[in-house]
């Protein structure tokens, strides 16, 4: 199995990049994995912490209609160049923690995507340069108020309330360029959404350098790849689930926001 990187609390709320083991025990690294943090000998034990998500961005900045299926489903051509956009990153939860239903929308769905962590400073990146810039690949979901995102015809309430962006629950740093993503809802064993990541109109590599034409991407930020086919609604006390091949699985449950 690859190297899972996790970022944890322990008990007395400190923060840690680590990686986790098979006994679910954490090892402990003196910075995150991509600013050469080193192993260090302390482990946390299994009922010792909470997994948080795997980064905490400066910004997430997402890409709409990069699967033709997608595009299509939403009455869209595919955009000549990426269509990006950007979400807060208060919007970020971890894996097991909870997206809020928010008052103002009546239409909330789930939107599974492969997440880009970006290791190095980027600006201006060739592709080529900008595959260097990948630190690992994680699980998101970019949790999107429909109805709002119609309504305002433009997508930054929609995207942006707190709890739109679970993350993790890991990075990897190796990924078969076939994997495929799966999003499940409750108990259903039939996927909602299901793709192999190789059917993206633009490669991560190419996002990330066309993103970094625009605005520098630093250590920790993370880049949304876009959703395919088979986007819908939640409900609230619903279990939403997205797995990629090779990742894991990131799974969280829907409640009505106070
Ligand atoms: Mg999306």
């Amino acid at each position: 199995m690859a190297q899972r990187y996790v970022r944890v609390q322990n008990l007395e709320g400190q923060i840690y990049y680590g990686l986790l083991q098979l006994s679910l025990k954490v090892q402990l690294l003196d910075a995150p994995p991509w600013l050469q943090g080193q192993l260090t000998d302390l482990t946390l034990e299994p009922d010792s912490y909470q997994i948080l998500a795997p980064c905490a961005p400066s910004k997430i900045v997402a890409v709409g209609k990069n699967y033709a299926a997608h595009a299509a489903e939403m009455e869209t051509e595919v955009p000549p160049e990426p269509l990006i956009f950007l979400k807060p990153p208060t919007s970020v939860i971890a894996s097991l923690q909870e997206i809020q239903y928010p008052h103002q929308s009546q239409r909330v769905d789930y939107e599974g995507e492969l997440a880009l962590v970006i290791g190095d400073r980027a600006a201006d990146c060739t592709p080529e340069e900008a595959q260097m810039k990948i630190w690992g690949y994680t699980i998101a979901n970019d949790v999107t108020a429909r109805d709002l995102q119609r309504k305002d015809g433009q997508w930054t309430r929609a995207k942006s309330f707190d709890t739109f962006c679970p993350l993790g629950p890991w990075i990897v740093r190796e990924l078969s360029p076939g994997a495929r993503l799966q999003t499940f809802l409750n108990e259903s064993s039939t996927p909602v959404q299901s793709a192999s990541i190789d059917q993206m109109v633009f490669s991560p590599d190419f996002l990330v350098s066309y993103i970094s034409k625009v605005m520098t991407l630093l250590p920790g930020d993370v880049v949304l790849t876009g959703t395919p086919f088979g986007v819908g609604p939640l409900k609230i006390g619903d279990r939403v689930r997205v797995e990629i091949e090779g990742i894991g699985r990131l799974e969280n449950t829907v409640v009505a926001r106070n």
